[in-house]
Protein backbone atom coordinates (compact mmCIF):
# COMPACT_ATOMS: atom_id res chain seq x y z
CA UNK A 1 0.00 0.00 0.00
CA UNK A 2 1.59 3.42 -1.12
CA UNK A 3 -1.22 5.90 -0.52
CA UNK A 4 0.07 9.71 -1.51
CA UNK A 5 -1.89 11.62 1.09
CA UNK A 6 -2.77 15.04 1.31
CA UNK A 7 -4.47 15.96 5.09
CA UNK A 8 -6.05 19.46 6.21
CA UNK A 9 -8.03 20.58 9.48
CA UNK A 10 -7.93 23.69 11.41
CA UNK A 11 -8.49 21.43 14.39
CA UNK A 12 -5.25 20.62 15.49
CA UNK A 13 -6.35 17.45 17.35
CA UNK A 14 -8.40 16.27 14.37
CA UNK A 15 -5.40 16.74 11.85
CA UNK A 16 -3.82 14.50 13.76
CA UNK A 17 -6.33 11.81 13.51
CA UNK A 18 -6.33 12.40 9.80
CA UNK A 19 -2.49 11.78 9.57
CA UNK A 20 -3.24 8.35 11.72
CA UNK A 21 -5.21 7.40 8.83
CA UNK A 22 -2.66 8.62 6.34
CA UNK A 23 0.17 6.62 8.10
CA UNK A 24 -1.78 3.82 8.22
CA UNK A 25 -2.35 3.72 3.91
CA UNK A 26 0.79 4.99 3.50
CA UNK A 27 4.95 5.51 4.23
CA UNK A 28 4.48 9.54 4.60
CA UNK A 29 1.82 12.01 4.06
CA UNK A 30 2.06 15.65 3.54
CA UNK A 31 -0.26 18.12 5.29
CA UNK A 32 -1.55 21.73 5.05
CA UNK A 33 -1.48 23.32 8.39
CA UNK A 34 -3.07 27.02 9.19
CA UNK A 35 0.50 28.42 11.03
CA UNK A 36 4.08 27.37 11.80
CA UNK A 37 3.09 26.23 14.94
CA UNK A 38 0.35 23.65 13.76
CA UNK A 39 3.21 22.97 11.17
CA UNK A 40 5.22 21.69 13.28
CA UNK A 41 3.16 19.43 15.76
CA UNK A 42 1.91 17.71 12.62
CA UNK A 43 5.56 17.05 11.61
CA UNK A 44 6.33 15.90 14.87
CA UNK A 45 3.78 13.23 14.51
CA UNK A 46 5.00 11.93 11.10
CA UNK A 47 4.15 14.16 8.64
CA UNK A 48 6.83 13.96 5.96
CA UNK A 49 6.25 17.68 4.61
CA UNK A 50 3.88 20.20 6.34
CA UNK A 51 3.07 23.33 4.62
CA UNK A 52 1.53 26.74 6.23
CA UNK A 53 -0.08 29.54 5.16
CA UNK A 54 -0.17 33.05 6.54
CA UNK A 55 -3.46 33.79 7.16
CA UNK A 56 -6.60 31.48 8.12
CA UNK A 57 -8.92 33.04 5.81
CA UNK A 58 -11.14 30.62 3.84
CA UNK A 59 -9.98 31.82 0.64
CA UNK A 60 -5.70 31.19 1.06
CA UNK A 61 -6.86 28.00 2.60
CA UNK A 62 -8.56 26.68 -0.50
CA UNK A 63 -5.95 28.42 -2.77
CA UNK A 64 -3.24 26.68 -0.11
CA UNK A 65 -4.46 23.48 -0.41
CA UNK A 66 -5.10 23.30 -4.45
CA UNK A 67 -1.03 24.83 -4.14
CA UNK A 68 0.09 21.63 -2.41
CA UNK A 69 -2.17 19.55 -3.79
CA UNK A 70 -0.28 20.69 -7.94
CA UNK A 71 3.00 20.30 -5.67
CA UNK A 72 2.19 16.74 -4.54
CA UNK A 73 -0.38 15.18 -6.24
CA UNK A 74 -1.81 13.18 -3.67
CA UNK A 75 -4.09 10.07 -4.25
CA UNK A 76 -6.44 11.01 -1.43
CA UNK A 77 -7.16 14.35 0.52
CA UNK A 78 -8.39 14.02 3.84
CA UNK A 79 -10.44 17.08 5.52
CA UNK A 80 -11.57 17.23 8.61
CA UNK A 81 -15.44 17.81 8.84
CA UNK A 82 -15.63 20.88 10.91
CA UNK A 83 -18.02 23.52 9.64
CA UNK A 84 -15.01 25.21 7.23
CA UNK A 85 -13.80 21.85 6.53
CA UNK A 86 -16.92 20.95 4.93
CA UNK A 87 -17.35 24.37 3.16
CA UNK A 88 -13.60 23.87 2.02
CA UNK A 89 -13.70 19.97 0.96
CA UNK A 90 -16.53 19.80 -2.08
CA UNK A 91 -14.86 23.21 -3.18
CA UNK A 92 -11.07 21.80 -3.18
CA UNK A 93 -13.19 18.69 -5.25
CA UNK A 94 -14.40 20.46 -7.66
CA UNK A 95 -11.44 22.83 -8.28
CA UNK A 96 -9.58 19.38 -8.86
CA UNK A 97 -11.88 17.77 -11.02
CA UNK A 98 -12.58 15.03 -8.25
CA UNK A 99 -14.92 12.96 -7.09
CA UNK A 100 -15.97 13.95 -3.28
CA UNK A 101 -17.80 12.70 -0.60
CA UNK A 102 -18.45 13.66 2.99
CA UNK A 103 -18.39 12.70 6.49
CA UNK A 104 -16.50 9.69 5.90
CA UNK A 105 -15.98 7.75 8.94
CA UNK A 106 -13.94 5.40 6.78
CA UNK A 107 -11.63 4.75 4.48
CA UNK A 108 -9.84 2.42 2.38
CA UNK A 109 -8.00 1.65 -0.60
CA UNK A 110 -9.78 0.08 -2.98
CA UNK A 111 -8.82 -1.11 -6.29
CA UNK A 112 -9.72 1.89 -8.27
CA UNK A 113 -9.41 4.35 -6.03
CA UNK A 114 -11.18 4.41 -2.66
CA UNK A 115 -13.60 3.25 -0.73
CA UNK A 116 -15.51 5.29 1.81
CA UNK A 117 -18.40 4.60 4.51
CA UNK A 118 -20.83 7.45 5.61
CA UNK A 119 -24.11 7.58 7.80
CA UNK A 120 -26.88 7.42 5.77
CA UNK A 121 -30.77 8.45 6.16
CA UNK A 122 -29.88 10.39 9.57
CA UNK A 123 -27.47 8.19 10.69
CA UNK A 124 -29.90 4.65 10.61
CA UNK A 125 -28.02 3.14 8.09
CA UNK A 126 -24.16 2.79 6.71
CA UNK A 127 -23.58 3.78 3.05
CA UNK A 128 -20.42 2.63 1.28
CA UNK A 129 -19.36 4.32 -1.90
CA UNK A 130 -16.53 4.45 -4.11
CA UNK A 131 -14.48 7.38 -5.43
CA UNK A 132 -13.28 6.66 -8.28
CA UNK A 133 -9.81 8.65 -10.25
CA UNK A 134 -7.27 10.37 -8.41
CA UNK A 135 -7.69 12.50 -6.48
CA UNK A 136 -10.45 11.00 -4.07
CA UNK A 137 -11.22 14.31 -1.65
CA UNK A 138 -13.36 13.17 1.66
CA UNK A 139 -14.54 15.01 4.88
CA UNK A 140 -13.82 13.31 7.81
CA UNK A 141 -15.54 13.88 11.43
CA UNK A 142 -13.72 13.99 15.12
CA UNK A 143 -12.97 10.29 16.38
CA UNK A 144 -12.88 8.41 13.24
CA UNK A 145 -9.20 7.53 13.62
CA UNK A 146 -6.75 7.38 16.16
CA UNK A 147 -3.77 9.73 16.06
CA UNK A 148 -0.35 8.39 15.50
CA UNK A 149 1.85 8.22 17.95
CA UNK A 150 4.76 10.70 18.10
CA UNK A 151 7.56 10.41 15.83
CA UNK A 152 10.23 12.33 17.62
CA UNK A 153 11.56 13.07 13.92
CA UNK A 154 10.83 16.38 12.12
CA UNK A 155 9.42 16.63 8.94
CA UNK A 156 9.63 19.73 6.57
CA UNK A 157 7.81 22.42 7.30
CA UNK A 158 7.20 24.77 4.23
CA UNK A 159 5.71 28.50 3.88
CA UNK A 160 3.59 28.85 1.20
CA UNK A 161 2.60 31.79 -0.30
CA UNK A 162 0.13 31.76 -1.98
CA UNK A 163 -2.32 34.71 -2.18
CA UNK A 164 -6.33 34.49 -1.44
CA UNK A 165 -8.48 35.48 -4.79
CA UNK A 166 -10.54 38.43 -3.98
CA UNK A 167 -13.49 37.31 -2.25
CA UNK A 168 -16.73 37.41 -3.67
CA UNK A 169 -18.64 37.77 -0.08
CA UNK A 170 -18.88 40.83 1.56
CA UNK A 171 -19.41 40.68 5.71
CA UNK A 172 -22.47 42.86 5.71
CA UNK A 173 -22.72 42.17 9.33
CA UNK A 174 -21.61 40.18 12.55
CA UNK A 175 -23.58 39.11 15.43
CA UNK A 176 -22.24 37.74 18.86
CA UNK A 177 -24.27 34.28 19.69
CA UNK A 178 -26.57 35.38 22.13
CA UNK A 179 -25.74 34.28 25.58
CA UNK A 180 -27.87 31.35 27.21
CA UNK A 181 -29.38 29.56 24.22
CA UNK A 182 -26.45 27.38 23.64
CA UNK A 183 -25.04 24.71 25.82
CA UNK A 184 -27.39 21.75 24.67
CA UNK A 185 -24.30 19.90 23.08
CA UNK A 186 -22.79 19.52 26.47
CA UNK A 187 -25.72 18.97 28.77
CA UNK A 188 -26.16 16.28 30.90
CA UNK A 189 -30.00 16.26 31.19
CA UNK A 190 -32.16 17.71 28.78
CA UNK A 191 -35.67 17.89 28.76
CA UNK A 192 -37.16 18.47 25.39
CA UNK A 193 -40.47 19.87 23.41
CA UNK A 194 -42.40 18.81 20.63
CA UNK A 195 -45.65 19.46 19.00
CA UNK A 196 -47.37 17.17 21.72
CA UNK A 197 -47.85 21.14 23.15
CA UNK A 198 -50.50 23.12 22.40
CA UNK A 199 -49.41 26.26 23.28
CA UNK A 200 -46.46 27.87 24.08
CA UNK A 201 -47.19 28.80 27.73
CA UNK A 202 -47.63 25.48 28.26
CA UNK A 203 -43.66 25.54 27.89
CA UNK A 204 -44.19 26.22 31.99
CA UNK A 205 -44.73 22.43 32.69
CA UNK A 206 -41.56 21.61 30.83
CA UNK A 207 -39.46 24.85 32.53
CA UNK A 208 -40.55 23.19 36.11
CA UNK A 209 -39.55 19.89 35.55
CA UNK A 210 -36.53 21.38 33.96
CA UNK A 211 -35.45 23.27 37.49
CA UNK A 212 -36.02 20.04 39.63
CA UNK A 213 -33.40 17.74 37.16
CA UNK A 214 -31.45 21.01 36.61
CA UNK A 215 -31.65 20.14 32.88
CA UNK A 216 -31.51 22.09 29.68
CA UNK A 217 -34.48 22.77 27.85
CA UNK A 218 -34.76 21.51 23.77
CA UNK A 219 -37.09 21.26 21.18
CA UNK A 220 -38.02 19.14 17.81
CA UNK A 221 -37.92 21.55 14.85
CA UNK A 222 -41.65 22.89 14.64
CA UNK A 223 -41.45 24.23 17.88
CA UNK A 224 -38.65 26.16 17.14
CA UNK A 225 -38.25 27.10 13.23
CA UNK A 226 -41.81 26.78 13.12
CA UNK A 227 -43.43 28.56 16.04
CA UNK A 228 -40.67 29.99 16.94
CA UNK A 229 -40.71 29.16 20.77
CA UNK A 230 -37.35 28.29 21.36
CA UNK A 231 -33.97 29.14 19.88
CA UNK A 232 -32.51 26.13 19.30
CA UNK A 233 -33.84 22.35 17.95
CA UNK A 234 -32.46 18.82 18.22
CA UNK A 235 -31.65 16.50 15.57
CA UNK A 236 -29.95 16.29 12.41
CA UNK A 237 -30.27 19.87 10.88
CA UNK A 238 -30.40 21.29 14.14
CA UNK A 239 -27.75 20.16 17.55
CA UNK A 240 -26.71 16.95 18.01
CA UNK A 241 -26.78 15.59 22.06
CA UNK A 242 -25.49 13.37 23.99
CA UNK A 243 -26.94 13.53 27.52
CA UNK A 244 -26.97 11.11 30.57
CA UNK A 245 -30.99 11.87 30.30
CA UNK A 246 -32.47 13.22 26.99
CA UNK A 247 -36.71 13.24 28.16
CA UNK A 248 -38.95 13.67 24.97
CA UNK A 249 -41.95 15.11 25.54
CA UNK A 250 -44.87 14.99 22.99
CA UNK A 251 -41.92 13.96 20.62
CA UNK A 252 -43.08 11.73 17.73
CA UNK A 253 -39.56 10.96 16.92
CA UNK A 254 -39.12 11.37 13.09
CA UNK A 255 -36.02 9.90 12.06
CA UNK A 256 -34.51 13.47 11.37
CA UNK A 257 -35.25 13.54 15.49
CA UNK A 258 -34.29 10.64 16.31
CA UNK A 259 -30.67 11.10 14.75
CA UNK A 260 -29.93 13.82 17.81
CA UNK A 261 -30.45 11.61 20.04
CA UNK A 262 -28.98 8.25 19.33
CA UNK A 263 -25.86 9.08 21.51
CA UNK A 264 -27.62 9.60 24.26
CA UNK A 265 -27.47 7.56 27.47
CA UNK A 266 -31.30 7.07 28.65
CA UNK A 267 -33.71 8.36 26.34
CA UNK A 268 -37.47 8.59 28.13
CA UNK A 269 -40.25 9.31 25.99
CA UNK A 270 -43.50 10.64 27.07
CA UNK A 271 -46.50 10.69 24.50
CA UNK A 272 -50.08 9.91 24.33
CA UNK A 273 -49.46 7.29 21.10
CA UNK A 274 -48.64 3.74 22.06
CA UNK A 275 -47.53 3.68 18.30
CA UNK A 276 -45.20 6.53 18.34
CA UNK A 277 -41.89 6.15 16.80
CA UNK A 278 -40.10 8.16 19.60
CA UNK A 279 -41.04 4.88 22.12
CA UNK A 280 -38.55 2.26 19.96
CA UNK A 281 -35.75 4.02 20.29
CA UNK A 282 -36.60 4.58 24.31
CA UNK A 283 -35.39 3.06 27.34
CA UNK A 284 -38.33 3.99 29.03
CA UNK A 285 -41.84 4.82 27.59
CA UNK A 286 -44.57 6.60 29.38
CA UNK A 287 -47.72 6.24 27.40
CA UNK A 288 -49.35 9.46 27.94
CA UNK A 289 -50.73 12.90 28.38
CA UNK A 290 -47.81 15.28 29.07
CA UNK A 291 -50.65 17.41 30.61
CA UNK A 292 -50.72 14.39 32.97
CA UNK A 293 -47.69 13.32 33.54
CA UNK A 294 -44.81 16.36 33.34
CA UNK A 295 -46.75 17.76 36.31
CA UNK A 296 -46.90 14.61 38.43
CA UNK A 297 -42.98 13.87 37.30
CA UNK A 298 -42.33 17.16 38.75
CA UNK A 299 -44.47 16.98 41.84
CA UNK A 300 -42.92 13.39 42.60
CA UNK A 301 -39.11 14.47 41.95
CA UNK A 302 -40.02 18.11 44.73
CA UNK A 303 -41.53 15.68 47.15
CA UNK A 304 -38.21 13.44 46.38
CA UNK A 305 -36.28 16.27 47.24
CA UNK A 306 -37.93 16.96 50.39
C1 LIG B 1 -34.69 18.13 5.88
C2 LIG B 1 -35.41 18.02 7.20
C3 LIG B 1 -34.69 18.15 8.35
C4 LIG B 1 -35.34 18.03 9.59
N1 LIG B 1 -34.60 18.16 10.71
C5 LIG B 1 -35.20 18.00 11.90
C6 LIG B 1 -34.46 18.07 13.11
O1 LIG B 1 -33.26 18.28 13.11
N2 LIG B 1 -35.13 17.91 14.28
C7 LIG B 1 -36.47 17.65 14.34
O2 LIG B 1 -37.00 17.52 15.46
N3 LIG B 1 -37.18 17.59 13.22
C8 LIG B 1 -36.59 17.76 12.01
N4 LIG B 1 -37.35 17.70 10.88
C9 LIG B 1 -38.81 17.61 11.01
C10 LIG B 1 -39.29 16.20 11.26
O3 LIG B 1 -39.45 15.53 10.05
C11 LIG B 1 -40.60 16.18 12.03
O4 LIG B 1 -41.55 16.95 11.31
C12 LIG B 1 -40.51 16.74 13.42
O5 LIG B 1 -39.44 16.13 14.12
C13 LIG B 1 -41.79 16.44 14.17
O6 LIG B 1 -41.80 17.15 15.35
P1 LIG B 1 -42.68 16.68 16.57
O7 LIG B 1 -42.32 15.30 16.94
O8 LIG B 1 -42.59 17.74 17.60
O9 LIG B 1 -44.15 16.78 15.97
P2 LIG B 1 -45.14 15.63 15.51
O10 LIG B 1 -44.53 14.73 14.54
O11 LIG B 1 -46.39 16.35 15.10
O12 LIG B 1 -45.43 14.80 16.84
C14 LIG B 1 -46.11 15.28 17.94
C15 LIG B 1 -46.25 14.11 18.88
O13 LIG B 1 -46.84 14.55 20.08
C16 LIG B 1 -47.75 13.55 20.53
N5 LIG B 1 -48.74 14.23 21.36
C17 LIG B 1 -49.71 15.08 20.96
N6 LIG B 1 -50.38 15.55 22.02
C18 LIG B 1 -49.82 14.96 23.11
C19 LIG B 1 -50.07 15.05 24.51
N7 LIG B 1 -51.01 15.88 24.99
N8 LIG B 1 -49.33 14.31 25.34
C20 LIG B 1 -48.36 13.47 24.86
N9 LIG B 1 -48.07 13.38 23.55
C21 LIG B 1 -48.79 14.11 22.70
C22 LIG B 1 -48.31 12.92 19.28
O14 LIG B 1 -48.73 11.59 19.54
C23 LIG B 1 -47.12 12.96 18.34
O15 LIG B 1 -46.40 11.75 18.39
C24 LIG B 1 -36.72 17.81 9.65
C25 LIG B 1 -37.44 17.67 8.45
C26 LIG B 1 -36.79 17.77 7.26
C27 LIG B 1 -37.59 17.61 5.99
Amino acid sequence: MNVKTLIYSENTELSLQLLGRALQLSAGASALATDEEQAAVLSGYGASRVYFVKDRSFDTLRAGLLEVAARESPDLVMVGSTKRGRELAPRVASALGAGYSGDCFDVQQGEDGFQVKRLAYGGSTVATMRIRGKPAVVSVPPRSFQKPETQGKRGEAIELNVTSPASRVKVIESRPKKAGDSGLENAKVIVSAGRGFKKREDLKLLEELAAELGAKMGCSRPVSADLGWMAQWVGISGKKVAPRLYIACGISGTIQHAAGIRDSHIIVSINSDEAAGIHEISDYSIVGDIYTVLPALTRALRERAR
